[in-house]
Protein backbone atom coordinates (compact mmCIF):
# COMPACT_ATOMS: atom_id res chain seq x y z
CA UNK A 1 0.00 0.00 0.00
CA UNK A 2 1.12 3.29 -0.64
CA UNK A 3 1.07 6.08 2.54
CA UNK A 4 1.15 8.87 -0.50
CA UNK A 5 0.78 11.42 2.13
CA UNK A 6 3.95 11.45 3.02
CA UNK A 7 7.12 12.65 0.40
CA UNK A 8 10.16 10.65 0.81
CA UNK A 9 11.88 12.82 -1.91
CA UNK A 10 11.87 15.86 0.79
CA UNK A 11 14.48 13.90 2.76
CA UNK A 12 17.38 14.97 2.57
CA UNK A 13 21.36 14.68 3.63
CA UNK A 14 22.82 17.69 5.20
CA UNK A 15 26.71 18.27 6.21
CA UNK A 16 27.12 19.52 9.45
CA UNK A 17 29.44 21.63 11.27
CA UNK A 18 30.40 21.45 15.11
CA UNK A 19 32.28 24.43 16.78
CA UNK A 20 34.97 22.47 17.58
CA UNK A 21 35.69 20.16 14.63
CA UNK A 22 37.36 17.45 14.83
CA UNK A 23 39.77 16.74 12.16
CA UNK A 24 39.06 13.29 10.02
CA UNK A 25 35.54 12.99 11.09
CA UNK A 26 32.89 13.39 8.80
CA UNK A 27 29.29 14.52 10.22
CA UNK A 28 25.80 14.49 8.18
CA UNK A 29 22.70 14.86 9.63
CA UNK A 30 19.51 13.09 7.83
CA UNK A 31 16.86 15.27 7.75
CA UNK A 32 13.87 13.32 8.32
CA UNK A 33 11.90 16.00 9.83
CA UNK A 34 11.10 17.34 6.51
CA UNK A 35 8.70 14.17 5.32
CA UNK A 36 5.57 15.62 6.61
CA UNK A 37 4.84 18.84 8.52
CA UNK A 38 3.26 16.73 11.63
CA UNK A 39 3.46 13.12 11.36
CA UNK A 40 7.29 13.78 11.16
CA UNK A 41 10.27 11.92 11.45
CA UNK A 42 10.18 8.51 12.85
CA UNK A 43 6.81 8.40 13.39
CA UNK A 44 6.28 8.40 9.67
CA UNK A 45 8.36 5.21 9.91
CA UNK A 46 7.33 3.97 13.01
CA UNK A 47 3.62 3.77 11.80
CA UNK A 48 3.60 2.85 8.24
CA UNK A 49 3.25 -0.95 8.62
CA UNK A 50 0.76 -0.25 11.39
CA UNK A 51 -1.66 1.96 9.37
CA UNK A 52 -1.43 -0.70 5.97
CA UNK A 53 -2.19 -3.77 8.23
CA UNK A 54 -5.03 -1.91 10.08
CA UNK A 55 -6.49 -0.95 6.77
CA UNK A 56 -5.98 -4.66 5.13
CA UNK A 57 -7.64 -5.91 8.00
CA UNK A 58 -10.63 -3.92 7.82
CA UNK A 59 -10.25 -1.84 11.06
CA UNK A 60 -12.26 1.50 11.02
CA UNK A 61 -10.22 2.68 14.30
CA UNK A 62 -6.61 2.84 15.45
CA UNK A 63 -6.51 3.56 19.54
CA UNK A 64 -3.04 4.50 20.84
CA UNK A 65 -1.54 5.83 23.69
CA UNK A 66 0.70 8.95 25.00
CA UNK A 67 0.92 11.98 27.01
CA UNK A 68 0.24 15.69 27.05
CA UNK A 69 2.81 16.46 24.47
CA UNK A 70 3.40 12.92 22.51
CA UNK A 71 4.33 13.46 19.01
CA UNK A 72 3.51 9.86 18.36
CA UNK A 73 -0.16 10.75 19.70
CA UNK A 74 -0.71 13.56 17.20
CA UNK A 75 1.62 11.73 14.79
CA UNK A 76 -1.35 9.06 14.63
CA UNK A 77 -4.04 11.74 14.59
CA UNK A 78 -3.07 13.08 11.78
CA UNK A 79 -2.07 9.75 9.82
CA UNK A 80 -5.55 8.39 10.71
CA UNK A 81 -7.26 11.14 9.10
CA UNK A 82 -4.71 11.12 5.90
CA UNK A 83 -5.84 7.27 5.64
CA UNK A 84 -9.35 8.06 6.42
CA UNK A 85 -9.76 6.37 9.45
CA UNK A 86 -11.20 6.96 12.89
CA UNK A 87 -8.43 7.79 15.73
CA UNK A 88 -8.73 7.42 19.43
CA UNK A 89 -5.87 8.53 21.83
CA UNK A 90 -5.76 7.48 25.62
CA UNK A 91 -4.45 10.61 27.18
CA UNK A 92 -2.09 9.73 30.63
CA UNK A 93 -3.33 12.35 33.74
CA UNK A 94 -6.89 14.03 33.81
CA UNK A 95 -7.77 16.22 31.26
CA UNK A 96 -6.12 19.91 31.76
CA UNK A 97 -7.44 22.63 31.99
CA UNK A 98 -5.34 24.10 29.58
CA UNK A 99 -4.58 21.89 26.80
CA UNK A 100 -1.27 21.34 25.08
CA UNK A 101 -1.00 22.10 21.24
CA UNK A 102 -0.02 18.80 20.58
CA UNK A 103 -3.47 17.78 22.25
CA UNK A 104 -5.25 20.93 20.43
CA UNK A 105 -3.61 19.25 16.93
CA UNK A 106 -4.60 16.02 17.87
CA UNK A 107 -7.97 16.81 18.66
CA UNK A 108 -8.21 18.69 15.13
CA UNK A 109 -7.14 16.04 13.25
CA UNK A 110 -10.30 14.54 14.60
CA UNK A 111 -8.72 12.34 17.58
CA UNK A 112 -10.99 11.30 20.15
CA UNK A 113 -9.36 11.85 23.05
CA UNK A 114 -9.93 9.99 26.68
CA UNK A 115 -8.45 10.90 29.87
CA UNK A 116 -7.10 8.27 32.40
CA UNK A 117 -5.70 8.88 35.86
CA UNK A 118 -1.44 8.32 35.74
CA UNK A 119 -2.09 5.38 37.90
CA UNK A 120 -4.97 3.91 35.64
CA UNK A 121 -2.70 4.45 32.90
CA UNK A 122 0.26 1.85 33.73
CA UNK A 123 -1.84 -0.77 33.14
CA UNK A 124 -2.80 -0.89 29.42
CA UNK A 125 -4.50 -4.19 29.29
CA UNK A 126 -7.19 -3.12 31.66
CA UNK A 127 -8.13 -0.31 29.53
CA UNK A 128 -8.16 -2.04 26.16
CA UNK A 129 -10.31 -4.82 27.79
CA UNK A 130 -12.96 -1.77 28.18
CA UNK A 131 -13.24 -1.59 24.45
CA UNK A 132 -12.81 -5.42 23.58
CA UNK A 133 -16.44 -5.42 21.91
CA UNK A 134 -14.45 -2.31 19.86
CA UNK A 135 -13.25 -2.79 16.25
CA UNK A 136 -10.08 -1.25 17.24
CA UNK A 137 -6.21 -1.60 16.01
CA UNK A 138 -4.22 -1.25 18.99
CA UNK A 139 -0.97 0.89 18.86
CA UNK A 140 1.70 0.48 21.83
CA UNK A 141 2.31 4.03 23.57
CA UNK A 142 5.11 5.35 21.58
CA UNK A 143 4.13 3.14 18.65
CA UNK A 144 6.54 0.52 20.69
CA UNK A 145 6.30 -2.61 18.60
CA UNK A 146 8.25 -5.34 15.96
CA UNK A 147 6.18 -3.85 13.47
CA UNK A 148 7.29 -0.49 14.40
CA UNK A 149 10.71 -1.42 14.00
CA UNK A 150 10.40 -2.89 10.79
CA UNK A 151 9.06 0.05 9.59
CA UNK A 152 11.98 2.60 10.34
CA UNK A 153 14.40 -0.19 8.77
CA UNK A 154 13.50 1.85 5.79
CA UNK A 155 15.27 4.87 6.92
CA UNK A 156 18.77 3.05 6.40
CA UNK A 157 18.36 3.18 2.51
CA UNK A 158 19.24 6.72 2.85
CA UNK A 159 22.84 5.83 4.36
CA UNK A 160 25.19 4.45 2.08
CA UNK A 161 28.27 2.21 2.76
CA UNK A 162 30.51 5.31 3.25
CA UNK A 163 29.28 5.76 6.64
CA UNK A 164 31.41 3.83 10.18
CA UNK A 165 28.63 5.52 12.61
CA UNK A 166 24.43 5.89 12.77
CA UNK A 167 23.72 8.03 15.57
CA UNK A 168 19.75 8.07 16.87
CA UNK A 169 17.51 9.74 20.62
CA UNK A 170 15.88 7.06 21.85
CA UNK A 171 12.31 6.88 23.65
CA UNK A 172 11.37 3.46 23.16
CA UNK A 173 14.30 2.15 21.15
CA UNK A 174 11.68 1.29 18.25
CA UNK A 175 13.64 3.49 15.91
CA UNK A 176 16.81 2.07 16.67
CA UNK A 177 15.74 -1.49 16.49
CA UNK A 178 15.01 -1.36 12.56
CA UNK A 179 18.84 1.12 12.33
CA UNK A 180 20.01 -1.62 14.05
CA UNK A 181 18.17 -4.28 11.71
CA UNK A 182 18.83 -2.24 8.84
CA UNK A 183 22.35 -1.27 9.00
CA UNK A 184 25.62 -2.75 7.75
CA UNK A 185 27.79 -5.46 9.19
CA UNK A 186 30.48 -2.86 9.63
CA UNK A 187 28.79 -0.10 10.77
CA UNK A 188 27.90 1.11 14.46
CA UNK A 189 24.58 2.28 15.84
CA UNK A 190 24.34 4.39 18.66
CA UNK A 191 21.44 5.13 20.46
CA UNK A 192 21.72 8.17 22.80
CA UNK A 193 18.71 7.98 25.48
CA UNK A 194 16.87 11.13 26.82
CA UNK A 195 15.22 9.41 29.35
CA UNK A 196 16.98 9.50 33.13
CA UNK A 197 17.89 5.98 34.91
CA UNK A 198 15.99 4.14 31.52
CA UNK A 199 18.08 0.87 32.74
CA UNK A 200 15.66 -1.24 30.45
CA UNK A 201 16.35 0.81 27.76
CA UNK A 202 19.34 -1.26 25.40
CA UNK A 203 16.94 -4.91 26.38
CA UNK A 204 13.72 -3.33 25.53
CA UNK A 205 15.61 -2.18 21.81
CA UNK A 206 16.55 -5.84 21.85
CA UNK A 207 13.50 -7.79 22.11
CA UNK A 208 12.47 -5.96 19.30
CA UNK A 209 15.03 -7.27 16.82
CA UNK A 210 15.19 -10.88 14.96
CA UNK A 211 18.19 -12.91 17.11
CA UNK A 212 20.66 -12.50 14.15
CA UNK A 213 20.75 -8.68 14.57
CA UNK A 214 22.05 -8.71 18.21
CA UNK A 215 25.59 -9.49 16.86
CA UNK A 216 25.64 -6.06 15.35
CA UNK A 217 27.75 -3.49 16.67
CA UNK A 218 25.52 -1.42 18.53
CA UNK A 219 25.44 0.47 21.82
CA UNK A 220 23.01 2.89 23.93
CA UNK A 221 24.40 6.00 25.40
CA UNK A 222 23.61 7.56 28.80
CA UNK A 223 23.68 10.95 30.80
CA UNK A 224 22.48 13.04 28.11
CA UNK A 225 19.08 13.63 29.00
CA UNK A 226 19.87 17.51 30.63
CA UNK A 227 17.87 16.51 33.51
CA UNK A 228 15.19 14.06 32.48
CA UNK A 229 12.89 13.48 29.43
CA UNK A 230 11.55 16.87 28.47
CA UNK A 231 13.64 18.67 30.08
CA UNK A 232 14.80 22.05 28.45
CA UNK A 233 17.24 23.80 30.84
CA UNK A 234 18.47 27.10 29.42
CA UNK A 235 22.15 25.15 28.67
CA UNK A 236 20.11 23.44 26.26
CA UNK A 237 18.29 26.15 24.60
CA UNK A 238 21.13 27.98 24.20
CA UNK A 239 22.46 24.66 22.49
CA UNK A 240 20.00 24.44 20.24
CA UNK A 241 20.63 28.39 19.36
CA UNK A 242 23.47 27.39 18.66
CA UNK A 243 23.25 24.95 16.75
CA UNK A 244 21.21 26.66 14.57
CA UNK A 245 23.11 29.16 13.87
CA UNK A 246 25.82 27.30 12.94
CA UNK A 247 24.49 24.79 11.12
CA UNK A 248 20.71 25.75 9.72
CA UNK A 249 19.28 22.88 11.20
CA UNK A 250 16.06 23.56 13.74
CA UNK A 251 15.80 20.88 16.30
CA UNK A 252 13.68 19.72 19.13
CA UNK A 253 13.76 20.55 22.64
CA UNK A 254 12.72 16.29 23.73
CA UNK A 255 15.23 14.37 21.11
CA UNK A 256 17.29 15.44 18.47
CA UNK A 257 18.45 18.85 20.37
CA UNK A 258 19.73 16.36 22.97
CA UNK A 259 21.11 13.96 20.46
CA UNK A 260 23.10 16.86 18.31
CA UNK A 261 24.36 18.17 21.49
CA UNK A 262 25.91 14.53 22.52
CA UNK A 263 27.19 13.77 19.29
CA UNK A 264 29.13 17.00 19.86
CA UNK A 265 30.44 15.88 23.51
CA UNK A 266 31.52 12.32 22.12
CA UNK A 267 33.68 14.40 19.23
CA UNK A 268 35.55 16.45 22.09
CA UNK A 269 35.76 13.13 24.03
CA UNK A 270 37.46 10.96 20.89
CA UNK A 271 34.66 8.43 21.32
CA UNK A 272 34.65 8.40 17.49
CA UNK A 273 37.99 6.61 15.50
CA UNK A 274 39.79 9.24 13.17
CA UNK A 275 38.29 8.80 9.18
CA UNK A 276 34.60 8.17 10.83
CA UNK A 277 31.80 9.16 8.86
CA UNK A 278 29.05 10.16 11.12
CA UNK A 279 25.00 10.22 10.26
CA UNK A 280 22.81 11.81 12.87
CA UNK A 281 19.28 10.67 12.28
CA UNK A 282 16.85 14.29 12.60
CA UNK A 283 14.14 11.90 13.53
CA UNK A 284 11.61 15.46 13.66
CA UNK A 285 9.63 16.57 16.90
CA UNK A 286 9.49 19.89 15.87
CA UNK A 287 6.04 20.16 17.42
CA UNK A 288 7.37 19.55 20.96
CA UNK A 289 8.73 22.92 20.34
CA UNK A 290 5.27 25.05 20.51
CA UNK A 291 5.02 24.01 24.40
CA UNK A 292 8.15 26.53 24.49
CA UNK A 293 7.21 30.92 25.22
CA UNK A 294 7.11 32.72 21.64
CA UNK A 295 11.27 33.76 20.65
CA UNK A 296 12.46 31.06 22.86
CA UNK A 297 14.24 30.08 19.98
CA UNK A 298 15.90 31.80 17.10
CA UNK A 299 13.82 29.44 14.26
CA UNK A 300 9.93 27.95 15.58
C1 LIG B 1 9.33 9.58 19.22
C2 LIG B 1 10.63 10.21 18.89
C3 LIG B 1 11.86 9.56 19.13
C4 LIG B 1 11.95 8.24 19.86
O1 LIG B 1 11.74 7.14 19.03
P1 LIG B 1 11.68 5.70 19.66
O2 LIG B 1 11.44 4.83 18.47
O3 LIG B 1 10.52 5.67 20.61
O4 LIG B 1 12.93 5.42 20.37
C5 LIG B 1 13.02 10.19 18.72
N1 LIG B 1 12.98 11.41 18.13
C6 LIG B 1 11.84 12.06 17.92
C7 LIG B 1 11.89 13.42 17.33
C8 LIG B 1 10.63 11.49 18.29
O5 LIG B 1 9.48 12.18 18.10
Amino acid sequence: MQLDFADKHKVFIQKIQFSDAVNGIKTNILRLDNIHPIISGNKFFKLQLHLAKALQDGYNTIATFGGAFSNHIVASACACKEIGIESIGIIRGEEPESKSETLIAAADYGMKLIYVSREDFKNKDSIKNKFKDENYYWINEGGYSVLGAEGTKDICSWIDESYTDIVCAIGTGTMMAGLVAGSMQHQRVIGISVLKGATTLKRDMEVLLPPSDLQKNYEVIDGYHFGGYAKHPKELIDWMNLFYEQNNVPTDIVYTAKLCYAVKDLLLKGYFNHNSKIMLIHSGGLQGNLSLKPKTLLFN
